[in-house]
């Protein structure tokens, strides 16, 4: 009988990240296809999902994203 009670007691005092902000710099995502033979071409990636927050993305938002990201880990190389 507690179980449950214990369960969705907890879960109601879980925080939950502030909508709109997310402090995931996303450059872990990773492609979705939903055609087999798709498979292994990024640039035709039907969606996005980020390893790190969990978020989903459509193709044009993981596109721009990773244009951003990969802008970002230039940045932080160091040049010669
Ligand atoms: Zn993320």
């Amino acid at each position: 009988m507690g179980l449950m009670s214990k369960l969705f007691g907890k879960g109601q005092e879980i925080p939950e990240a502030a909508p709109g902000v997310s402090l995931c710099p996303h450059t872990t995502m990773t492609p979705r296809w939903d055609r087999a033979e798709d498979i292994g071409h990024e640039d035709r990636a039907t969606g996005w999902h980020c390893e790190g927050c969990g978020e989903m993305f459509t193709a044009e938002e993981g596109r721009q994203i990773r244009d951003q990201a990969g802008d970002r880990l230039r940045d932080t190389l160091p040049t010669g």
